[in-house]
């Protein structure tokens, strides 16, 4: 008798993926096209079909670990072509939300993130925090005429004291879910041998050339149907890269060297940030346009809740500004006390939520160099 292999669906996992913009799962039919279609698809490991496969039997644990879930980049030429409409780009997406929730460190908290119902009190709690603080500072209401975002929230005793441990916490997050997909997506696979990896540049080369894909677009800019979506999602990325630049360089000049804040409009710092806001609120409104204007694509909550989010931090940042060198004191310590709470959800998003497609997408591209043939 020939040895078989009892597949057990996972009912709950179809049903998920089913209401997580995966509802035409059930239509496909195994004829490739999708496979055949995709633009990104490798040729000694094509997806997505035998991803529908495994989604409309409830292989959830085989699925969460492939890295090609990240290589897709939802394009949805496959969706396009599908004979059967049964949206194969769509259920790729459903799979990379249970992916990140499977991930995550802590699980709850990727659960609660996930549910768009919970936006609300994701922002209460860091305004709720904020006000708190500025009143242990003795700064609510500000005591100074001049208006200066860290009259109200102090740098140290304020943004720092809530910041500084949450981005720890959370980049230790991530490092444990990245390392756990490491793990279970190099079962089976044989690293590569010295020579190999000195013919593809050690990790270093590895790390770079995926960096340079990324970072350009290199991949997405192959796809048919969604080409126009490149420009909005590298505005978005090339922004975050200059808040992140800013950032990091007011932490320094404010908390290191006790520079005064904020800097002149005039100062490249300055002129970075603010490049930066208008390149994120030109992404960002963009993709939001595109969504709505594609009624074949099914856009679900997660979608949403992280395009509300950035648009937050952008507008509420933007808004701050304006009031500020407009001199309404009201105004623009309300919308700063916004745009920390804002900020503050998006780094929780960082790794529990869509957002965080970018490090699983970034180790994939490392993960299919290292080990790929040579
Ligand atoms: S998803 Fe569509 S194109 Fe792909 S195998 Fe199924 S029916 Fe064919
Ligand atoms: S959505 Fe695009 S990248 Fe993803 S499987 Fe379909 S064609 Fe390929």
């Amino acid at each position: 008798m020939a040895n078989g292999r009892l597949v057990e669906p996972d009912v709950k996992f179809i049903n998920d993926v089913i209401q997580t913009g995966g509802s035409s799962l059930k239509k496909c039919f195994q004829c490739a096209t999708c496979s055949v279609v995709c633009p990104l698809s490798p040729e000694d490991d094509p997806f997505p079909r035998k991803h529908m496969i495994l989604a409309q039997w409830g292989q959830k644990q085989a699925l969460i670990k492939d890295r090609a879930i990240w290589l897709c980049h939802n394009c949805n030429d496959c969706s396009h072509y599908c004979p059967r409409g049964a949206r194969p780009g769509d259920v790729l997406g459903a799979i990379r939300a249970f992916a990140i929730e499977e991930y995550a460190t802590p699980k709850w908290l990727a659960r609660f993130v996930r549910q768009p119902k919970n936006l609300f009190v994701l922002f209460v709690i860091p305004i709720v925090l904020f006000l708190i603080i500025a009143l242990l500072n003795g700064t609510l209401p500000p005591k100074s005429p001049e208006i200066k975002p860290h009259n109200f929230i102090p740098v140290i005793t304020g943004v720092d004291i809530v910041f500084v441990p949450l981005a720890l916490l959370l980049v230790i997050s991530l490092f444990k879910s990245l390392s756990r997909l490491w793990k279970d997506m190099s079962v089976g696979l044989e690293p590569p041998s010295a020579y190999q990896m000195l013919l593809k540049g050690g990790w270093w080369g590895i790390i770079v050339s995926s960096l340079k894909e990324i970072l350009l677009h290199e991949r997405f800019r192959k796809c048919g149907a969604a080409k126009e979506r490149t420009v909005p999602h590298l505005l978005l990325l090339w922004s975050f890269i200059g808040l992140a630049i800013v950032t990091a360089y007011v932490f320094v000049a404010e908390d290191i060297f006790h520079a005064e804040c904020p800097f002149p409009l005039s100062h490249p710092i300055k002129l970075l940030a603010n490049l930066s806001a208008i390149a994120l609120l030109i992404g960002i409104f963009w993709l939001a346009k595109n969504r709505l204007a594609d009624k074949d694509s099914v856009s679900t909550g997660w979608d949403w809740s992280l395009i509300f989010v950035i648009m937050a931090v952008g507008v509420t940042g933007v808004l701050a500004e304006v009031f500020r060198l407009a001199e309404v004191a009201f105004l623009a310590y309300g919308f700063y006390l916004l745009h920390l709470s804002s900020v503050f959800v998006l780094f929780i998003y960082l790794p529990f939520s869509k957002f965080a497609h970018l490090a699983y997408r970034t180790l994939a591209y490392i993960h299919e160099k290292y080990y790929s043939k040579v």
